[in-house]
């Protein structure tokens, strides 16, 4: 099936995300949030966002503008009931996001496919609850959505292989690479990234290490663009945090553990970035590490 409208619900930072790099490869999108306030902040976002490309000759004013005419936005979440794909990226409560679908399921043609950008929730059990779950799978993007190159697509059990094909071919348009992952807690990204971030937490807890030099360990020993704890609070720890106890409750095994000194800081409100204060002190000109 051809894909031609996409519903986003939720224009958050992963929604804005999503609606610009749709839009800008030429989907129609219909954007939606339960405050208007959102919406005017994600598109006005998209906007600056999109200038910057253009300043950066990344792509041309006539591509920025047209872009800009492939978004609508709407508090009616019925509205998206017209488009051929919706993308729920709401907030991360399995509560949300299943009244969400039970509120849209009604105004939903027969052929619409339904997707969840959920970082940790069960896309099996999410599907479940709706009218398709054939119809239905896992579309992850990676923050923040216009660099990064990878889009994680899962299958639910009964996810039917048109869907995948029709979600594959979305992800080919817009020039990103798609990895195909089982319904397993973390899936493939945060399965891996979330225990070498929790690991470096315990080099930091047991003396290992001071933050600056397990974050310099890894850039220039491992080569990774970030340190570990960088990363962590660029993500966010209570996202962290969340991720690990997902993957703790969720394969039953202690090395999943997460790090008393993870917890700690999420404790004291030390999120990272967005508050801050993290494994770095960001109140100041300059981060300063904190331990
Ligand atoms: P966010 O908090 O920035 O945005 C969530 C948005 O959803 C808000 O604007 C909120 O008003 C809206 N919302 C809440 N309830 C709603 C409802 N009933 N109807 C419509 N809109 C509603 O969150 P985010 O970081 O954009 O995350 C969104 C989703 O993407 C989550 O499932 C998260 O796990 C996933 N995700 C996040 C990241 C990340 O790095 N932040 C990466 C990949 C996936």
């Amino acid at each position: 099936m051809t894909i031609n409208t996409i519903g986003i619900v939720g224009a958050g930072q992963m929604g804005n995300g999503i609606a610009h790099v749709m839009a800008l490869a030429g989907y129609e999108v219909l954007l939606t949030d339960i405050s208007s306030d959102a919406l005017d902040a994600s598109v006005a976002l998209i906007d600056k966002n999109l200038d910057r490309q253009v300043s950066r000759e990344k792509i041309s004013l006539a591509e920025k503008n047209a872009a800009m005419k492939n978004i609508t936005t709407t508090l009616a979440l019925s509205d998206l009931g017209a488009t051929d794909l919706v993308i729920e990226a709401a907030t991360e409560r399995e509560k949300i996001k299943q009244s969400i679908f039970d509120e849209l399921l009604p105004h939903l043609q027969p052929h619409t496919i339904l997707t969840s950008n959920t970082s940790s929730i069960s896309i099996t059990r999410l599907a479940s609850r709706t009218d398709r779950p054939e119809k239905f799978m896992g579309f992850h993007f990676m923050n923040p959505v216009p660099v990064m190159k990878l889009v994680e697509l899962i299958r639910g059990i009964a996810t039917d292989e048109p869907t995948f094909k029709a979600c594959h071919e979305v992800v080919e348009r817009l020039g990103k690479t798609s990895a195909s992952a089982e319904d397993f807690p973390g899936f493939i990204v945060n399965r891996i990234l979330m225990p070498m971030i929790n690991e470096a937490v315990y080099t930091l807890y047991e003396g290992v290490g001071n933050v600056s030099s397990i974050d310099s360990s890894m850039r220039l020993g491992a080569n990774h663009p970030m340190g570990p704890l960088e990363l962590a609070d660029f993500i966010g720890l209570d996202t962290c945090l969340a991720i690990m106890n997902v993957l703790h409750d969720g394969l039953a095994d202690t090395k999943y553990r997460p790090c008393p000194l993870l917890t700690k800081y999420v404790e004291a409100g030390w999120l990272g970035r967005k508050t801050g204060r993290g494994f770095y002190d960001y109140r100041g000109d300059e981060p300063v590490a904190t331990r």
